[in-house]
């Protein structure tokens, strides 16, 4: 393995002084769980990596505050999936942090590492985007919120600067009665990355999010405010029209070996119409 220098900041502050000055030679670890396989096959060389585990000022908490969730960038998926609140308000996250990885995994993943990651296949992405979530990142110029639409680029790059971490992330607690639901294909049962990452919510308006993940560069929201997916005695045609155009900038990639773009975007078609359903069926539940 590459060798580098490592760091252990007991601040934030602390953590974007280092931050700021080694630049892109500096790589957070949080949870450790994407970036020591990417020390171990050299894909990531940084020269220093700044731990983050044992910053103060770091947050682990779920809380609502102010009308929102606040997810702290220490929570690891295993405490996101079984959260009362998140359970509760934000259905679709739970279930996508329930099916990352394998318990282990689950027990050290971050949330705020799975999106900083930048992975276009992240199983928390599309919910994050079906939620309108908003990161919080520290860095030398103090604190700025980013809507997560304009977090992602392309694979392994957000807008995140060199020099910012971060430090948690919010969802607005929601305005209307909704059910959501999280969706995904992988090749094979276990640990796996999936083919398509789906989440969708259905709110009491007729309002239908849906975001999708590993069918491009990065996941997309798409939002359809005409009621038709909602209603369930629109014909079948009509919701699949509104789903087409919904998919519409779906681009997935030929090179990929985890599955063709054919399939990607047939599976993108069934997963989508089943968690229509599925959503509507929590909403109806209450
Ligand atoms: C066996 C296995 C199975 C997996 N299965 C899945 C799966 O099913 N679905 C899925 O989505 N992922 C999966 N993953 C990938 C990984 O577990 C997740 O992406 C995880 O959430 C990463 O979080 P982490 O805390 O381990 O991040 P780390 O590996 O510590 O960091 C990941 C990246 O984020 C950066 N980073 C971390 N914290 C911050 C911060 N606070 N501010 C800025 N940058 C930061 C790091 O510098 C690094 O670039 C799997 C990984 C393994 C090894």
């Amino acid at each position: 393995m590459h060798t580098f220098a490592y760091a252990r900041p007991g601040t934030v502050a602390e953590a974007v002084a280092i931050l700021a000055e080694h630049g892109s030679q500096a790589r957070l670890l949080a949870g450790g769980t994407d970036l020591i396989i990417r020390l171990r096959d050299g894909s990531a060389r940084p020269s220093i990596v700044v731990d983050t585990k044992r910053i103060a000022d770091l947050g682990a908490a779920i809380q609502e505050a102010d009308g929102l969730l606040v997810i702290g960038a220490r929570a690891v998926m295993a405490d996101i999936a079984r959260d009362p609140g998140v359970r509760r308000d934000f259905a679709a996250l739970a279930d996508a942090a329930s099916v990352v990885g394998s318990v282990q995994i689950r027990n050290r993943a971050t949330l705020a590492g799975n999106i900083c990651n930048g992975s276009p296949a992240a199983d928390t992405a599309p919910s994050l985007l079906v939620f309108g979530a908003v990161v919080v990142a520290a860095g030398p110029g103090g604190v700025r919120r980013v809507p997560i639409d304009d977090f992602f680029v392309r694979s392994g790059v957000t807008t995140l600067a060199a020099g910012e971490l971060v430090t948690a992330i919010e969802l607005p607690l929601p305005a209307a009665r909704a059910g959501s639901v999280h969706v995904r294909r992988t090749r094979r049962r276990g640990h796996d990355l999936a083919s398509v990452t789906l989440s969708c919510s259905v709110d009491e308006r007729g309002v239908t999010r849906i975001a999708f993940g590993s069918v491009g560069p990065r996941p997309i929201l798409a939002v359809d405010v005409s009621g038709v997916l909602a209603d369930a005695g629109a014909p079948a045609a009509a919701k699949a029209a509104v789903l087409e155009r919904m998919f519409a900038d779906a681009s997935p990639s030929p090179r990929s070996m985890r599955a063709s773009p054919a399939y990607r975007l047939a599976m993108l078609r069934v997963l989508g119409a089943r968690a229509v359903l599925a959503a509507s069926r929590r909403l109806a539940e209450g």
